[in-house]
């Protein structure tokens, strides 16, 4: 707890803002697009935006089916979801059916085995719910082969129907690419399966698949990163509403002459006279180290009064210097607060700075910010 005398801004170092009528209203926009029923893939904490507060805003609004990759995951969307479909994507584990059953909790069975035993789980009796079938239709990563699924289907009583199936699904490997080929490969290996288990309710689209031609939407759709106000259509104005935004207060501001070095190693060389920052995150906060801006390579920015500084030198464990010389000097002072992730610095610009993509921006967002939840 916060001390009462002490302002939060002064207690913290950065604010992440998480706006849950936006995420609401993402979802809403997707399913419509869909027409169909969209879930919630809820993983890795929601994508970092805190997993108890997606999945209580999204249950509220609607949502009655969400995906986690782990258990642990699962337990706590259930804790705040009684009522919910809940898969579980990595699927199961040996041993791991008591406590799928002991949470009402639904694996997605990926090969042979696990559709074996969870089969003979359900064969002592046990009260389940239905669990979901993964068929790999490109990824060469989690799920049954076509042709091994397709063999599996057309057995009536075989090992899909004692496994308790309600839910076959495959996943894009690059729908976020939309010319690319494999796409439409991925669609016809998926619609043979569909269409061999006409009576199983059956998903394809991931965020970006809402957005390719040509493909059905079937029975539920499984979106994540578009949730979270992730551009599904890289290179195109993004559709969705930004649901995070980062802050960070200015500690110090120091004016440096040409040839100064800056940041560990120094890395950094200033060209001119300029004017420099502080702010007080870093790479403890899940900002990427691969940010730092350096003599030889180009890196992160943040935004002050609409001007964009970038970073200058090192990312550091907890602080960041950029260069504030084109900034409004009184917007660029001590206690004044730059923007890390907001209006033009949208998660996929972010993820370029610090070349890597806009979920591992999501999805390492810090636990140690400031976090104000709006909305919901
Ligand atoms: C993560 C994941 C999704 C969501 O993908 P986005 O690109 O974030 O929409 C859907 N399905 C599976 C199997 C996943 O692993």
């Amino acid at each position: 707890m916060m001390p009462a005398d002490l302002p939060d801004s002064a207690a913290f170092g950065a604010t992440l803002t998480i706006d849950l009528d936006a995420l609401i209203s993402n979802w809403r926009l997707l399913g419509k697009r869909a027409g169909t029923e969209a879930s919630a893939v809820v993983k890795a904490d929601a994508y970092g935006i805190g997993i108890e507060p997606a999945v209580t805003a999204l249950a509220k609004a609607g949502c009655k089916s969400f995906f986690v990759a782990h258990v642990s995951e699962a337990i706590r969307a259930r804790k705040v979801a009684p009522d919910a479909t809940i898969y579980v994507l990595n699927g199961l584990l040996p041993g791991a059916a008591e406590t799928f059953a002991a949470h009402g909790l639904s694996p997605v069975l990926g090969s042979h085995e696990e559709l074996l035993e969870w089969a003979s789980f359900r064969q002592t009796g046990a009260q389940v719910r239905p669990a979901a079938l993964h068929v790999d239709t490109a990824m060469n990563r989690l799920g049954l082969w076509p042709g091994e699924g397709l063999n599996l289907a057309r057995e009536r009583s075989g090992v899909i129907a004692a496994a308790g199936i309600g839910l076959v699904m495959s996943h894009f490997a690059s729908s976020e690419v939309e010319t690319d080929p494999a796409n439409a490969r991925q669609i016809a290996a998926f619609a043979e399966i569909a269409a061999a288990l006409p009576e199983v309710p059956a998903s394809l689209k991931n965020s970006s698949g809402h957005f390719l031609k040509d493909c059905p939407s079937y029975q539920l759709t499984r979106p994540g990163y578009a949730l979270y106000g992730g551009n599904p259509t890289p290179g195109q104005p993004n559709p969705m509403k930004p649901v995070v935004g980062l802050e960070a207060t200015i500690i110090q501001t120091r004016e440096v002459e040409a040839g100064t070095q800056v940041g560990y190693n120094g890395r950094w060389t200033a060209k001119g006279k300029r004017k420099l920052a502080t702010i007080c995150l870093g790479y403890a906060d899940g900002y990427p180290r691969n940010g730092s801006w350096t003599d030889t390579s180009t890196g992160g920015s943040v935004l002050i009064d609409g001007v964009s500084c970038p970073f200058v030198g090192s990312v550091s464990m907890d602080l960041i210097i950029i260069d504030v010389t084109d900034a409004p000097a009184d917007a660029a002072k001590r206690g004044a607060s730059v923007t890390l992730i907001g209006g033009p610095l949208d998660l996929e610009t972010v993820g370029g700075g610090a070349k890597t993509i806009g979920y591992e921006i999501l999805t390492s967002l810090g636990r140690r910010y400031q976090r104000r939840y709006i909305g919901g």
